[in-house]
């Protein structure tokens, strides 16, 4: 190796170099001396409400992120165990090979009461080995911690409006406008990226550090193929760059957004929920592209599509103050419902065959393209819990074994919401008319 000092970044929802803030800092302090490391965990992928249909699309968003790293100057390795024992067995090849150990290893935070624990657990250990740690914000633009409510009653804003005052106030900042001006500067390489200007903007790789052939790429490959056989649904184009065509398509529409969000038979939604899910677009990006929020007169299409995007923020601010609601009701009055669980009913909703055409349509699309109109979403959500009297974490489950953009805060928010056991949720005795 060139240099004994280089650095790990330990990627798991932040599939993207345009814009990757951990990333960013460590190419800054190791001069690009910096390789990427992706753990296969089997209990993430164990979970109760895995999906085949989003891994493959997180599989195709890791297969674009390895070949542009390669592009640009790094790598990363596929390792087909949990990061704890990953790390530690990497570090021992390391040893044997008397290779130097990293001096830090960089990561970009998550808000899920799993991964929180993990990366805590995770901090202690490379800390015990001696090894730096890095974690920056990335996945979201307003961090939790950094809405702080001044009013009484004191504690974490339950409702979305006044959450969503303090979290514009928050935007205006020196601070959160660098943020987004840096995702600019990230969009700016990407476009660079596609044309076929490719920077050099890092210096090592996996052969050099492991040897060759060592970069987990059969793993890979077997996860892909054991994974493809069970995927029901036509995979949509994954990674950054189809992230990035997406955004370039939705501004011509984005004007009309407020209306035509409303209207399930026109495609007038971003379909950018897939992409922010993995981490290959982010909500920062999407407002830089569109320059939303700012003092230039914003159309009506503009404004709610931003007011989307803290809704986005808000249900993991939820998810992170709260992080109960990930088994229980928000509500705690809501908690022990005698539900009636009828599988029959509830089998004929998941089919799409409860005779309810709205509802039918829109279980159907979930079924035959893993996406379903927000709309829909709540529509079906509403007929399952008030209409079938089936308890609202069954329909979530069965959105998180279907959604290609599944993702346990915003499914937990709207399904709490549809079912009024959440924060900020309609009142119980609202039914949406199917
Ligand atoms: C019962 C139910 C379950 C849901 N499950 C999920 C889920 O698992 N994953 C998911 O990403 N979204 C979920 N949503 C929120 C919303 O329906 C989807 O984000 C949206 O339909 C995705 O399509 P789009 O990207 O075209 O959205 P657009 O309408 O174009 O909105 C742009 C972005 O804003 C955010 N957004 C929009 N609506 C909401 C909302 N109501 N709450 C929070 N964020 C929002 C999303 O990130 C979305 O991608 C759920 C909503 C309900 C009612």
């Amino acid at each position: 190796m060139k240099s004994p000092t280089y650095a790990l970044h330990w990627f798991r929802r932040d599939l993207r170099v345009a814009g990757n803030e951990a990333l960013h800092r460590l190419r800054e302090d190791y001069d690009g001396r910096v390789v990427g490391v992706f753990c296969f965990d089997k209990k993430f992928l164990a979970r109760h409400d895995f999906s085949h249909n989003r891994f493959q699309f997180f599989l195709n968003t890791l297969a674009a992120l390895k070949a542009e790293l390669k592009a640009i100057g790094s790598d990363l390795i596929f390792m087909d165990v949990s990061p704890d024992e990953g790390f530690q067995s990497l570090f021992s090849k390391l040893q044997k090979a008397k290779m130097p150990l990293p001096q830090s290893v960089g990561w970009n935070r998550d808000y899920e009461p799993y991964a929180r624990l993990r990366d805590e657990r995770m901090q202690l250990w490379f800390q015990a080995q001696g090894v730096h740690t890095l974690n920056e914000r990335d996945h979201i633009l307003v961090e939790p911690h950094e809405i702080v409510k001044a009013t009484k009653p004191i504690g974490p804003y339950q409702i979305f409006t006044p959450y969503s005052r303090k979290w514009r106030e928050q935007f205006k900042t020196d601070d959160v406008q660098r943020r987004v001006a840096f995702q600019a500067k990230g969009l700016k390489y990407l476009r660079a990226y596609r044309k076929g200007n490719i920077p050099k903007l890092f210096d090592l790789n996996w052969d050099e550090i492991l040897g060759k052939g060592k970069d987990g790429w059969d793993v890979f490959e077997e996860y892909s193929k054991a994974n493809a056989v069970k995927v029901e649904v036509v995979i949509p184009e994954a990674g950054s760059l189809a992230a990035l065509k997406r955004l370039e398509e939705f501004r011509k529409d984005i004007d009309d957004f407020e209306t035509a969000r409303d209207v399930p038979s026109v495609d007038g939604t971003s379909r950018f929920s897939i992409f922010l899910k993995n981490g290959s677009l982010t909500t920062a990006q999407a407002i830089a592209a569109y320059d939303l929020g700012t003092e230039r007169k914003q159309s009506s299409g503009e404004q709610k599509f931003f007011s989307e995007l803290i809704w986005r923020e808000f249900g993991y601010y939820i998810l992170s103050k709260h992080p109960r609601v990930e088994s229980e009701a928000f509500d705690h009055r809501f908690q022990n419902i005698t539900w009636t669980n009828n599988e029959k009913w509830f089998d004929a909703w998941k089919k799409g065959q409860t005779g309810y055409p709205i509802v039918d349509a829109g279980m159907r699309q979930l079924n035959t393209t893993g996406w379903m109109h927000n709309r829909v979403r709540m529509i079906v959500a509403s007929f399952l819990t008030k209409d079938l009297h089936v308890n609202w974490q069954h329909g979530e489950k069965y959105f998180m074994e279907k959604l290609i953009d599944g993702d346990l805060a915003l499914n937990n928010m709207g399904w709490q919401w549809a079912a009024s056991t959440g924060c900020d949720a309609q009142p119980y005795f609202r039914i949406f008319n199917p």
